[in-house]
């Protein structure tokens, strides 16, 4: 299935479909039944006879099967009161699922959250304080006191795969709850273009300077909220020296030899892959 997201605040909440709904940062999905983890309307009415509020419902985007024809309308939602009955539900943290759910169910389920947190971490003005309200012709909180406007926050990250002949360079996390090896990547920073950070993020990591940064490709990642604008870099000089505050290890890794690596649905596993595809010049 594909995910289109959409902002359409004329949208109404009627149509059947998919609810994704967050308590505390998690995902409900239904436990009853393994083939489709995503609650439907049907559900919403279950939950509400148990007690269950929500706030926050929202419009999000629609899901299509591989032919196009079937759209399938997707909603986000949070729950402001009452437990979700345990025999039915679970609360589920999205990073749990990444592997668990269908492609575009993962990346409707992120846009979920990331506009849920948004909501629920911007109810108040940050110039003035008074209780902001939602804007009605787009996708945004504005404060009827003094105007301040309010978007859902985007945070740029690069994500580099760095290349020395026919080696890539990966390395290990400190803070990586699962112990696998992976491509650099940092936090944009405020007047830096994007090649400025991937030439600092990777000289601050493994001290190496790097040549021909080019564009890869882009990939939403809700964790909470970044966009990962991915690049291919080659090595120019300096050896690998770790910045033991952020990396636990680094190296050079021939396509034979590679370590254990991130899953493909990420933009590393897709960058790595393109290292194991490309053949060198
Ligand atoms: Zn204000």
């Amino acid at each position: 299935m594909d995910f289109i997201p959409r902002t359409d605040p004329e949208a109404g909440l009627e149509t059947a479909g998919l609810w994704f709904i967050y308590k505390n940062g998690r995902l409900l999905v239904k436990t009853a039944d393994a083939e489709c983890l995503i609650p439907g309307s049907v559900d919403l009415q279950r939950l509400e006879n148990a007690g269950v509020t929500l706030t926050c419902r929202q419009f999000i985007g629609s899901l299509y099967a591989a032919d196009k024809l079937n759209e399938q309308p997707c909603y986000a939602a949070a729950v402001a009161s009452g437990e979700p009955p345990s025999d039915r539900f679970a609360l589920k943290s999205l990073r749990a699922l990444l592997s668990r759910l269908d492609e575009g169910l993962f990346w409707a389920a992120g846009r979920a959250g990331h506009l849920i947190r948004w909501e629920q971490t911007h109810m108040f003005c940050g110039a003035c304080g008074y209780g902001m309200e939602n804007k009605t012709d787009e996708k945004a909180k504005v404060c009827p006191m003094c105007g301040f406007i309010n978007y859902p926050r985007v945070t740029p990250a690069v994500i580099v795969a760095v290349t020395r002949d026919d080696r890539i360079l990966l390395a290990r996390n400190r803070q990586a709850r699962i112990a696998f090896y992976s491509v650099l990547a940092g936090f944009v920073e405020p007047s830096e273009t994007l090649e400025d950070c991937v030439r600092r993020e990777i000289k601050e990591e493994v001290g190496i300077t790097v040549k021909n940064i080019r564009y890869f490709g882009s990939q939403p990642w809700p964790f909470p909220d970044s966009l990962m604008i991915g690049f291919t870099a080659e090595h120019v000089k300096g050896e690998i020296q770790i910045n033991p505050e952020e990396l636990s290890d680094a190296g050079w890794f021939d396509r034979e030899n590679l370590p254990r690596i991130p899953p493909r649905l990420s933009i590393a596993g897709r960058l790595i892959d393109w290292f194991v595809k490309k053949r060198a010049d």
